[in-house]
């Protein structure tokens, strides 16, 4: 059994509020939300981190902007805004070791992040 958790639930061995499937990527809603919309897109192709990409990922990279979009879109975003994080190892507090972007939208974000 993979260790991973993000694997886990596409897998489905893990339940999640999926908002978003295809053949390359999965979206759900995050289990502790920083902000009224908060959800997290991930490649199902298991990806450690940002640090991790190679040029095989490129197209795979470039999805999931279209998938956060659209998402965007969806939950009517786009007027006001939105954040999007990918955070990076331990100083970027990365606490799922499976590459994700956060989609955060709902309210003002401020800056900088902490
Ligand atoms: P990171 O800190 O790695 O950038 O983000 C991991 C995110 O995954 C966090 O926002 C956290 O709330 C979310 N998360 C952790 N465990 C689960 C889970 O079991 N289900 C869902 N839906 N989100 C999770
Ligand atoms: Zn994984």
């Amino acid at each position: 059994m993979t260790p991973c958790l993000f694997c886990r639930m596409i897998k489905k061995e893990i339940p999640s509020r999926i908002v978003y499937e295809d053949d390359d990527a999965l979206a759900f809603e995050d289990i502790n939300p920083q902000a009224p919309v908060h959800m997290i897109v991930v490649p199902k192709k298991h990806i450690d981190s940002l640090s991790s990409l190679t040029q095989t990922d490129k197209d795979l990279m470039g999805s999931l902007f279209l998938i956060v979009n659209s998402l965007a879109k969806t939950r009517n975003l786009t007027p006001t805004g939105f954040r999007t994080v990918i955070n990076t190892g331990p100083d970027g507090g990365q606490t799922v070791h499976h590459l994700h972007v956060h989609l955060l939208g709902g309210r003002q974000m401020t800056w900088p992040p902490g």
